[in-house]
């Protein structure tokens, strides 16, 4: 395999480590067209030393198959003002529904606008959704929202910033007139 395993910031000298530190992988992938120079991926953060090459195993698989994303950096702030005019502009959208866009955007800022595309999980996405319930937000208010995150990540998906989209099984937790009454 093209890789090598070890513990990063392990000072145990003895052979049996007690400090408790991750394994890291680090592979290589390529050369880079550029530069000319040897291009290298590392991950660490595993539990055990099977994990970072189980890891490694499928980083390299994807490489091979050309499957492999370079997951993008980007925050979900930036992605998404980068996000709304190229949607404004492929579907000649009316002024009015980009002012909405725009509105549902701003309710997702406060969850993610700080994060990284990569970092935002699915049950992060859930956890928003549901949050805005608990904020009283209506069902179709929620629905918009959930819109347009819907489009952001998929638009992220689709220029390969991310490796997939943490809105795909995200549903919305309905109103029930039981709420009301309570
Ligand atoms: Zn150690």
């Amino acid at each position: 395999m093209k890789g090598h395993f070890y513990k990063r910031g392990c000072k145990c000298k003895k052979k049996s480590c007690t400090c408790g530190a991750k394994w890291t992988y680090v592979v290589d992938i390529g050369i880079d067209l550029v530069s000319g120079k040897r291009k290298q991926k590392s991950k660490s953060g595993f539990k055990s030393k099977k994990e970072a090459e189980a890891a490694a195993v499928s980083l390299i698989h994807e490489l091979e198959q050309g499957t492999y994303i370079e997951e993008s950096d980007q925050r979900f702030s930036s992605f998404a003002e980068q996000w709304l005019p190229i949607y404004s502009e492929a579907k000649d959208v009316k002024l009015g529904t980009i002012r909405v866009r725009l509105h549902e955007m701003d309710k997702l800022m406060p969850y993610f606008g700080q994060l990284k595309l990569k970092d935002i999980t699915g049950k992060r996405y859930q956890d928003a959704l549901n949050d805005l319930k608990d904020r009283g937000y209506s069902d179709s208010t929620r629905e918009g929202i959930n819109r347009t995150g819907k489009m952001i990540f998929r638009k992220a998906l689709e220029m390969e910033l991310i490796k997939k989209d943490s809105t795909e099984f995200a549903y919305l937790k309905k109103i029930r007139k039981l709420d009301f009454c309570q």
